[in-house]
């Protein structure tokens, strides 16, 4: 007994303990796994965005700026790629055969497209940087690291502005600066230069170097330069600017073909008749929209006019290379109603002259505009 006794005290009383300290040992490794877990969880929510897909991971700033527009597709482009968005916008039927770019300064790469939208080609591609401070890119995607930072490529197609997709670049250097770009301000005193100039192509009209398009000046239907990118760039400097301010401005509108405006101008004759389709739509050949310099902002709509958007873009479209081209009390001279949404990239020494005479184009190159 006494040993049975001893034995089974002794023994139970020594496991009870063990087992006591293993349990708080177990309940202690259960918090601290769990604790563990949760801080991994909420640092992979906040830095982990790369790895998502869908669209709807955005930064901060994109989110607030989408949720204020009417057409979200086309704000997300100009927003995002001036933010350097946590997620890159891949909503198009471009296949790319990588979607992330790892630079050093001075070092080219080049992401190559192995499928085209429908109706698309390799002519339609237009290339540009979100932020040319970080990466160059030129017209057949060949992008090029100009310093340390993070920012995205945009691959557009001319022919439908929609189809975009967005790779990640990454130039390589001094971390200080790869991490955090935000902190960059988008600067817009650098000039924005001048549009290309086509003096080899006839039918085109350059007054100063100027390529000019109203009633009395036209294109020919062949001339398609689809949107240029130095004029999509620019905008995208634009829009992120004005997102600074909590304002919402997207791409309407875009490049136009011959045979865009042909269809456009027809309707428009067809319900308002010809005399008064004239006021505000162009004849196929005299739409500014196919020099591929010209941007619809927002809703094309009178009461456009009247936001705080349009008031931003009087303001400061010149900044960025632009002029309202058909400005209100001008209309006789442009031969167009006042159109507070369509900005025409002219590059900052022009725009900022014309910005400061307070003119038109017509009154600054001194033409006409009416139809023969
Ligand atoms: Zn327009």
């Amino acid at each position: 007994m006494d040993n049975n006794n001893y034995s089974s005290h002794r023994p139970r009383r020594r496991v009870s303990r063990k087992t006591l300290r293993r349990r708080q040992l177990t309940a202690l490794f259960i918090i601290a796994f769990l604790v563990l877990l949760l801080v991994l969880l909420v640092a992979n929510a906040c830095s982990d965005d790369s790895k998502q897909s869908g669209g709807k991971k955005n930064s901060s700033t994109t989110i607030t700026t989408v949720t204020t527009t009417t057409d979200p597709a086309i704000t997300t482009t100009a927003v995002i790629t001036t933010t350097v968005p946590a997620e890159p916008v891949n909503n198009s039927d471009f296949v790319v055969d990588k979607l992330s770019v790892k630079l050093e300064v001075g070092e080219t790469d080049t992401p190559y497209v192995t499928a085209y939208p429908a109706g698309t080609f390799e002519a339609d591609e237009r290339w540009s940087s979100g932020d040319d401070r970080i990466a160059r890119v030129d017209s057949y995607g060949h992008i090029t690291g100009v310093s340390p930072g993070v920012c995205y490529v945009t691959l557009r197609s001319a022919a439908d502005p929609k189809q975009e997709v967005m790779i990640k670049v990454t130039v390589l250097g001094d971390e200080a600066n790869t991490t955090d770009q935000n902190s960059t301000p988008q600067s817009n005193t650098a000039e924005a230069p001048a549009p290309p100039v086509y003096d080899d192509t006839p039918g085109l009209t350059y007054i100063d170097g100027i390529l000019v398009v109203n009633k009395s000046y036209s294109v020919p239907p062949t001339f398609a330069p689809g949107l240029e990118t130095i004029c999509y760039t620019q905008f995208q400097k634009l829009s992120g600017a004005a997102s600074k301010e909590g304002l919402s401005i997207w791409i309407g509108s875009g490049y136009r073909s011959y045979h865009d405006q042909e269809i456009i101008y027809e309707n428009y004759v067809k319900s308002d008749g010809k005399e008064m389709a004239d006021t505000y739509s162009a004849r196929p050949g005299y739409s500014e929209h196919q020099t591929g310099l010209v941007i619809d902002c927002n809703n094309i709509d009178d009461a456009f006019g009247d936001t705080p958007e349009a008031a931003w873009l009087a303001q400061h479209a010149h900044e960025y290379g632009f002029i309202i081209r058909y400005p209100q009390g001008k209309e006789d001279i442009t031969g167009y109603k006042y159109e507070p949404w369509h900005i025409r990239y002219v590059g900052s020494k022009v725009a900022e002259k014309m910005y400061k005479a307070n003119q038109c184009l017509e009154e600054y190159l001194n033409i006409k505009s009416e139809y023969e």
